[in-house]
């Protein structure tokens, strides 16, 4: 069986040899010295002025809407994990959605101007499978009209633009660290920062809004474990080799899929890419549908990501997003891990394509 991905794991006794530092001192939470080490290496890792590493990928999106005090209208984009979306509405704000950019799946930066309103706050904006937002237009138009700019950089651990870390962009920028992601910590995420001020209030937030006997603020339980810093700890050692192999296996997909039917991601030479996934938008839905049967009876399992649109969801107002929707329905990420094998890749590929080859039965 071939998933649409794999969680790289470090050797079991390596693992073990670092969670037994928090072991022998039994203890596991509260700022542990794993936590501090990781903490201190993913900032120099990322080049970051202020680094806070969190549980997840969620509730530092939670905090980093609550540390700007967003109350109104946040312009964002429908084509995400549905995590960007949730976590307006878990805040009472309002998500304003403007449609995508065809090209490169992030928030179409020329269409933001005609959705702000006296009530926009704020651009809570993804970069799509790593690969980053039009960054310097939307702090243009940020600074333009008064708004603060939140990046779900959730997949863009690694990539960096204009020789620095994508995660430097923005008011604030949260990663995930979840097992799914380039670089994960079993469950993680962190919240990068250049504002000081902010980011003190978001490093209260994780702990309650205390420390030890003084109570500062409101806050939530945003903390790390010593069993997940462990496993970041020894994964972080890995990650150049992680990189280079996604690098590696992304390519060879390009290769054997450019010139055919299906649109891919294009690589601009201003971005270092981390390759975290392998999009492929095909031109009918009844084409993907075909392509995910034929995988299937092979027990390979792509995945339809993002779908829906959000801006589809039940629960929230619908916004017309013709780009988002479209391309929602018709993308499907190939799969792409550390240790997936040139001849599986060669099996995925001659599949779609012969699929793509066949005329479709019927629709
Ligand atoms: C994974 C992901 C999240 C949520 O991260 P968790 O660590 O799973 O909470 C949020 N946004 C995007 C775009 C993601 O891909």
């Amino acid at each position: 069986m071939i998933n649409v991905t794999k969680t790289f794991l470090p050797p079991f006794e390596q693992y073990t040899e670092t969670l037994k530092r928090a072991w022998d001192k039994s203890w596991i939470t509260n700022n542990g010295e794993l936590v501090l080490e990781l903490e201190q290496k993913l900032k120099d890792y990322l080049d970051a002025r202020n680094f806070i590493l969190c549980v997840n990928g969620t509730v530092v999106l939670q905090m980093a809407i609550k540390a700007l005090n967003l109350t109104g209208e946040i312009i964002t984009t429908p084509f995400s994990y549905v995590a960007t979306t949730t976590t307006i509405l878990w805040a009472n704000c309002t998500p304003v959605f403007v449609d995508i950019d065809p090209g490169t799946f992030c928030i179409d930066a020329t269409k933001i101007e005609a959705a702000i309103t006296p009530r926009t706050q704020a651009i809570m904006a993804t970069h799509v499978y790593g690969y980053p937002c039009d960054v310097e237009a939307i702090e243009a138009l940020a600074s333009k009209y008064g708004l603060k700019v939140i990046y779900d950089a959730a997949h863009a651990f690694g990539t960096k633009i204009n020789g620095t870390s994508l995660l430097n962009y923005g008011d604030v920028s949260t990663c995930s660290f979840h097992a799914t992601k380039v670089f994960h910590m079993g469950e993680g995420g962190c919240i990068v920062s250049n504002d000081d001020k902010l980011s003190r209030q978001m490093y209260l937030y994780r702990q309650f809004g205390h420390i030890g006997e003084e109570y500062f603020t409101i806050g939530i339980n945003g903390k790390a474990s010593e069993l997940h810093a462990a496993m970041g700890l020894c994964n972080l050692e890995y990650v150049g080799e992680i990189l280079a192999k996604r690098k590696e296996k992304w390519l060879f997909y390009y290769e054997m899929l450019k010139g055919s039917d299906v649109q891919l991601l294009t690589i601009s030479s201003h971005v270092d890419y981390n390759y975290a996934y392998f999009p492929v938008v095909f031109k009918t839905e009844a084409a993907l549908l075909k392509v995910i049967a034929a995988l299937k009876d092979q027990e390979i399992f792509p995945r339809r990501y993002f779908y829906p649109s959000l801006n589809l969801l039940d629960y929230v107002e619908y916004q017309s997003c013709p780009v988002a929707e479209s391309i929602a329905r018709n993308v499907l990420c190939l799969p792409l891990y550390f240790d997936l094998l040139e001849t599986e890749q060669l099996q995925i590929t001659g599949i779609l394509l012969h699929e793509l080859k066949e005329p479709a039965l019927c629709n």
